[in-house]
């Protein structure tokens, strides 16, 4: 006779060879410190290859620490962070952040001003033959559906909209794995807001670039994410589908701040 039903092992929840379980970005209780003020206090998230996720959160709440925690800019006071199952961050592991796949847009794209679009660009193909860079521009360009002709120009000559897409256009030079955007869309306007941020979540789906986004706007990161964290105080309150944590906030407070959402 064999064991009995209640003595079987339990099911395997995520075979490591299973895609659809893939996790690419695994944070394990991260905290961090400045000083006397705790900011991150105990951040458990996993992220899948492939997937988009937003933290979304009033400014002030930590979102923009934890992103550069995730990239190697920060270390965390205490915590773990393993990137494709490597150890990157905490007791068992440091991983330097040019070592860690990772593309980074920030607010304002941070250009060179000085510099033309195409050499913003070639900024990061260090790593490609020179004669193949230039190509190699208009490749990135064409991606993020920017004219190739705009290569000559300065940024000041584009609107902030082509901006951010010569910002991603550089950050994808590098065939990061993970993509992490901290308020790309805010200094848009509204119109060109929405256009950009369609544009570059096509691009980023169609690369299958893992992408996390930080954003202070609800009803941005409800249509931009397949997965949604809400950030609160240093802690995250919900991590779910979109849908889900819309019609069914944990809390109060969720609720509230995710009121005018729509
Ligand atoms: P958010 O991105 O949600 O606006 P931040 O992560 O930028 O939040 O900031 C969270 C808190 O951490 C703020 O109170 C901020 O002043 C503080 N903080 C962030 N970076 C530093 C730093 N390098 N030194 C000291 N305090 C910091």
């Amino acid at each position: 006779t064999g064991p009995s039903p209640s003595r079987l092992p339990a099911p395997a929840v995520s075979p490591a060879i299973d895609p659809s379980t893939d996790s690419h970005l695994f944070l394990e209780a991260v905290t961090k410190n400045f000083g006397s003020q705790a900011v991150l206090k105990g951040i458990d998230l996993s992220v899948t290859r492939g997937g988009t996720t937003a933290i979304v959160g009033p400014s002030g709440s930590g979102k923009t620490t934890l992103l550069r925690i995730i990239a190697g800019f920060e270390a965390p006071t205490t915590g773990r962070v393993s990137l494709s199952g490597e150890a990157v961050a905490g007791p068992d592991g440091w991983v330097p952040a040019h070592k860690r796949s990772i593309g980074y847009v920030a607010q304002d794209g941070a250009l060179f001003p000085h510099l033309t679009v195409g050499q913003n660009i070639a900024f990061s193909l260090g790593h490609i033959p020179r004669a193949r860079r230039k190509e190699r521009v208009a490749e990135l360009m064409t991606m993020v559906r920017l004219d190739p002709d705009y290569a000559k120009r300065r940024p000041h000559q584009l609107s902030g909209g082509q901006q951010q897409r010569v910002a991603l256009a550089r950050a994808l030079a590098h065939e990061p794995q993970l993509m992490l955007l901290d308020e790309p869309f805010s200094a848009l306007d509204a119109g060109l807001r929405v256009a950009t941020r369609r544009a570059i979540a096509e691009v980023l789906k169609e690369a299958g670039v893992t992408t996390i986004l930080v954003t202070h706007d609800q009803a941005e990161a409800l249509s931009f994410a397949d997965q949604v964290a809400i950030m609160r105080d240093g802690n995250l309150a919900q991590v779910g589908n979109p849908f889900v944590v819309y019609t069914r906030p944990a809390d109060r407070a969720t609720a509230e701040f995710l009121g005018d959402a729509v």
